[in-house]
């Protein structure tokens, strides 16, 4: 009988996307959910990247750009990694993709053959192990805890290494904890890896500019390590545009050959348009990435304050991103109206029934006692969401 192959079959599906789908179809059905699950901006994108879009349809950038990307959103890429991060990347170095999701995913497939190891620290955002899978390669998950504030120690990586390390995948600030390493922690992990110079290093730093304690540390600063850092970044989230689908990686250069190899079979170059809308908001006013990092900040301290309150969340304060992630274990084993909560996926499962607020259980991340919500929407909604979510946790016994 014909058949789905074993490569997709094995694959997970993306709960956050699964969760966010889910939530739609009871909105679609007249209920009222607050959705919490899926990570996006809730603003739109700014005024002065759509109309430098409209002038791409206008100008005719209608044709198949090159592999990695126009040569002048390569250079803009560039001059940001100069300017904001104090790095030196040649454009030539970079190469434009459809999101930071298939930049990550370029890397891996580059990167990883069969059976290789890639350390990934968990809590750890839901598709990364599930690339590594398409590259037939192993994760190594590296687990830690709200207690450590979610982050690896550099005791734990080097206890992580052994000769089929292939790659690690760091992720900060992070989804879905929002933990934010410092320069002298990623420097210590820096120098760890220093050792080990097969090691690739992928860097996603998405959430470069949400982040709430000071300058963005990219763990490419470190002379020791910097020819093997991969950075993954793009402008879904720093400029509220997740549905253009524009992502980049600025790596070593055979790294960015092997990706154009990938890309050029794959997928092509990105998208004509969403590329002169990013040029336009690396060359722009970078105003509006203040005031939207100013408002998630605003509502960061929003939700720890009232998820804090909740009976039997532990709650840690996250320092960037758009994700709070309490941990959720104490209504394990406990009932309402004939259902008992087992896992945190339960948990996700019996707030969209019983309080309609979507968010994502934690397993989806490799940590199994945690739950995310996503605080990427207005303080009505985020105060009304907890507040149903108060209400709900208060009926299991
Ligand atoms: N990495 C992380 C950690 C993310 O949370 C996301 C969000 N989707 C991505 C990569 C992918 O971003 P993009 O929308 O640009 O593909
Ligand atoms: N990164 C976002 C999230 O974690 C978007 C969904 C996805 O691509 O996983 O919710």
């Amino acid at each position: 009988m014909a058949q789905v192959s074993a490569r997709i079959a094995n694959l997970a599906i993306s709960e956050t996307l699964a969760m966010s789908q889910k939530s739609n179809e009871l909105k679609a059905q007249g209920i009222n959910v607050i959705n919490l699950s899926v990570g996006e901006p809730d603003f739109f994108t700014p005024d002065h990247i759509k109309e430098a879009a409209k002038k791409a349809i206008d100008d005719n950038f209608s044709f198949y750009s090159p592999v990695p990307g126009y040569m002048s959103l390569r250079q803009a890429i560039s001059r940001k990694l100069e300017t904001e991060n104090g790095l030196s990347f040649k454009p030539e170095q970079i190469i434009c993709s459809g999101g930071a999701k298939q930049a990550v995913c370029n890397a891996v497939l580059s990167v990883v053959d069969p059976g290789d190891q890639v350390i990934i620290p968990a809590p750890c955002w839901v598709s990364y192990i599930e690339m590594v899978k398409l590259a037939e390669g192993e994760s190594y998950v590296i687990h830690t805890n709200i207690e450590q504030d979610f982050k690896i120690t550099p005791e734990e990586l080097e206890a992580a290494i052994n000769p089929k390390t292939k790659a690690i995948i760091l992720c900060a600030p992070s989804n879905p904890t929002g933990s934010v390493y410092s320069r002298e922690e990623l420097k210590a992990l820096a120098d760890v890896l220093a050792k080990y110079p097969n090691i690739i290093i992928i860097s996603d730093e998405i959430y470069e500019h949400i982040n709430y304690v000071g300058k963005h540390e990219s763990i490419a600063q470190f002379e020791n390590v910097k020819e093997r850092v991969v950075i993954v970044n793009g402008v879904s989230k720093a400029y509220a545009m997740t549905g253009w689908r524009l992502g980049w990686m600025a790596a070593p250069q055979w790294v960015v050959a092997a990706c154009n190899k990938l890309q050029g079979q794959y997928t092509s170059g990105a998208s004509s348009i969403s590329q002169k809308a990013a040029e336009a908001a690396y060359n722009g006013d970078q105003r509006c990435v203040e005031e939207m990092r100013q408002a998630f900040m605003r509502r960061r301290d929003l939700i720890v304050k009232l998820a804090s309150d909740i009976e039997g969340f532990k709650v840690n304060k996250p320092e960037g991103a758009f994700y709070l992630f309490p941990e959720c274990s104490y209504y394990f084993g406990k009932s309402y109206d004939g259902r008992t909560i087992n896992s945190s996926a339960d948990l996700a499962m019996f707030l969209l029934e019983v309080g309609h607020v979507a968010c994502v259980g934690g397993l989806a991340f490799e940590a199994p006692n945690y739950i995310r919500f996503s605080y990427a929407t207005s303080d009505e909604n985020i105060v009304e969401a907890m507040r149903r979510v108060k209400e709900s946790l208060a009926k299991l016994k």
